[in-house]
């Protein structure tokens, strides 16, 4: 069996950078490193980091109070994560009183900055993505109570009286198309709607290369990573709307006993948590069947 793997598949930059500044505070397991949620969505990559004294406090969406072990006698420090946090929360972790170190990602930083100066300027704010990702709550933060996300068409006919100044921002890890369709929707409603396409470039990028996959004649798509990923989830999603059976994978133990004999050609990409380990071992697994 051929296994064709996607041009660019598993960490972005803004990932390895957060696992970077983390690895760097920890200084190889010296210093305890509390990120507030999981740094990133994979469970094997966060057990790796466990190695390194790099631990989960608090919760997914950066809401809950956070319990330090004070008994400890090695220094600590907390680290923020890649998807941002809302600047309440940067207020209350600060308050903690360890030192603090920010691993959010530019490309957040950017779409905060957006929300924060419009929303500055009197303008009613529109997020396209999940509600409950933590990317989404942290943006919410910047927009003084001024924010409303929309999750899909019959979301934009709920929405309040906005008024006449309104700005349209995305989650970094939405789909393009979608985006497209929901800002054509909103400017109809909303003529003066200014439209920042926020979507980061990593995801444009992982989203194209899986579409080359199936142009190269992929016949069934691997897609690996946490199963919590929301880039990951849309990868499997993309894969599927192209009719080909779709496997959304963790590890390569997930494919023990799949049934590949009906395919010539498969095709692997990951989500941008998932380490070149796992995604090596799995396309070696593949070819092997
Ligand atoms: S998916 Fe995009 S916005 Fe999110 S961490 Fe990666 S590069 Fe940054």
């Amino acid at each position: 069996m051929k296994v064709i793997r996607a041009k660019s598949a598993g960490f972005c930059w803004g990932v390895e950078r957060a696992i970077q500044v983390a690895r760097e505070e920890s200084q190889g397991g010296r210093r305890t490193v509390y990120t507030d949620g999981p740094l990133i969505h994979n469970r094997q990559m966060m057990d790796a980091l466990g190695k390194d004294d790099i631990q989960e406090v608090g919760d997914y969406k950066s809401e809950e109070k956070i319990e330090i072990n004070d008994e400890s006698e090695k220094e600590s420090v907390v680290v923020v994560r890649a998807h941002g946090i809302s600047p309440q929360r940067r207020d209350y972790l600060k308050g903690l009183g360890l030192p603090f170190r920010d691993g959010t990602c530019p490309d957040v930083g950017i779409i905060a900055g957006k929300v924060k100066s419009h929303a500055e300027k009197g303008f009613s704010i529109v997020i396209f993505g999940d509600p409950k990702h933590p990317e989404v709550i942290g943006l919410m933060g910047y927009a003084n109570d001024k924010a409303h996300v929309i999750a899909n068409e019959s979301d934009i006919s709920k929405l309040p009286s906005l008024g006449e100044k309104v700005a349209m921002v995305s989650q970094s890890t939405m789909f393009t198309n979608e985006f497209k369709h929901l800002s054509n929707l909103l400017s109809a409603k909303y003529p003066g709607l200014l439209i920042f396409d926020t979507i980061c470039g990593a995801t444009k990028e992982r989203q194209s290369d899986l579409v080359d996959l199936v142009k190269e004649g992929a016949d069934a798509i691997v897609v690996i990573g946490g199963k919590h990923s929301a880039n990951t989830r849309k990868l499997a999603k993309l894969a599927a709307s192209y009719e080909r059976p779709t496997f959304h994978i963790e590890t390569a133990e997930d494919i023990e006993g799949a049934d590949f004999d009906n395919y010539d050609t498969v095709g692997v990409t990951a989500g941008a948590s998932t380490p070149e380990f796992i995604i090596r071992k799995v396309c070696e697994r593949l070819e092997s069947f």
